[in-house]
């Protein structure tokens, strides 16, 4: 059921030049994250997201430091080793401080176009909304620049409306995996969420309506080991997954920046464009890279981990995230308070070896069942 999901993530880059050689969009690299991809779809390109890769690291280290995340440094290495040819531009948000250096990085060592929204740090949501309304106008101009073709009320429309569907199918799978722990290994479950960074929207929309079908028709398998919600940026190394599926953890939910926080999104309103891009930026998930008092993310992660009914946490810190690292001392206290147990694990997307994060969520795994 889930070999054509595979198949996609597996080979990224003969993926992504068949639907550019069949569609006949220029294809444009989407940074981390909340890049609202409908602008794209509706100015006639191909977003393809990048939220890292496991290439050996080497020519980047001229460019950025090893302090800074592993995504960052991945996806730059990508471009400086000449993966990522098929890219005609970038699109960026002011996600951290990596990112808009790194933006800068890009636009002074390669000639393609950058694009970026600009996250205002404000207190008022009449203040986002004057920031944001000349950043969309100055984007929307790139993009069309970009591709060569104006977006029209009702390509946004439809934008909107297919990308809205493909977050609703996600989240269907979200659901059953909290009501039905157990039923998708954990491996699958990210390999379904993963295969839409690199398909056009509605290629993926059809892989994932007869995954429903299929899964809608399984026998629940049932889960006996501990139950966890996840919190992180970006759901990479793949081969975690396999160490926890073979623990026989069951992962619940998760609050990952590719995730979670991505997947409820509700479809973009575009009758006011503005005001839906600052929803949708914004909103409904809180982030650790995004300020916005309104929405607190201590009682958010306790009311996850109460509703999934899960039993601990695991933090996944991609090293070195600062905002993730500056976000977690907090939460984990606040965790305590309502003695809902936690553990963290490093990761690097270029990491071979695994033995070490096996070793402590297997410790994690018999404290919860102790
Ligand atoms: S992992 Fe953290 S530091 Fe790296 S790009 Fe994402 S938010 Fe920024």
């Amino acid at each position: 059921m889930f070999e054509p999901f595979y198949e996609v993530i597996n080979n990224v880059s003969k993926t992504v030049l068949k639907y550019e050689k069949e569609q006949g969009r220029p294809v444009v690299g989407v940074m981390p994250a909340y890049f609202p991809m409908e602008l794209i779809d509706a100015a006639g390109g191909y977003a393809v997201q990048l939220w890292g890769n496991n290439l050996p690291l080497g020519k980047v280290d001229g460019y950025l430091q090893t302090y800074c995340c592993s995504v960052a440094r991945s996806v730059l290495e990508l471009e400086l080793v000449g993966g990522a040819e098929m890219v005609k531009a970038y699109a960026f948000t002011s996600l951290c401080d990596t990112l808009i250096n790194l933006r800068e990085v890009y636009k002074r060592l390669f000639p393609k176009p950058t694009l970026e929204i600009s996250i205002p740090m404000t207190q008022t949501r009449a203040a986002r909304r004057s920031y944001l309304k000349s950043v969309i106008q100055s984007v929307v101009e790139g993009l069309e620049k970009v591709t060569r073709q104006k977006i029209r009320g009702d390509a946004l429309a439809e934008a909107a409306r297919i990308r809205g569907r493909s977050r609703e199918l996600q989240r269907g799978l979200y659901k059953m995996r909290r009501q039905r722990p157990g039923l998708i290994k954990n491996k699958d479950f990210y390999a379904a969420i993963k295969t839409g960074f690199f398909l056009p929207p509605i290629v993926y929309n059809e892989m994932l309506e007869t995954l429903h079908l299929g899964l809608d028709g399984l026998e629940d398998r049932g889960s006996k080991g501990p139950k966890l919600v996840i919190s992180g940026l970006v759901f990479d190394p793949m081969e975690i997954y396999g160490i926890l599926d073979e623990l026989g953890v069951a992962v619940v939910d998760d609050d990952f920046a590719n995730g979670w926080r991505t997947v409820s999104k509700d479809e973009l309103r575009v009758g006011d464009l503005v005001e839906g891009v600052t929803e949708f930026i914004f909103n409904p998930a809180p982030c650790c890279c995004i300020y916005n008092p309104d929405n607190d993310r201590h009682p958010y992660l306790v009311d996850k981990v109460k509703d999934a009914g899960a039993d601990g946490v695991l933090f996944w810190y991609i090293k070195f995230c600062e905002p993730d690292a500056f976000d977690r001392p907090q939460l984990m206290e606040r965790l305590r308070e309502e003695s809902i147990p936690s553990v963290t694990i490093d990761v690097e997307l270029s990491m071979t070896s695994f033995d070490a994060i096996k070793t402590r969520v297997n410790a994690f795994c018999e404290i919860l069942e102790g």
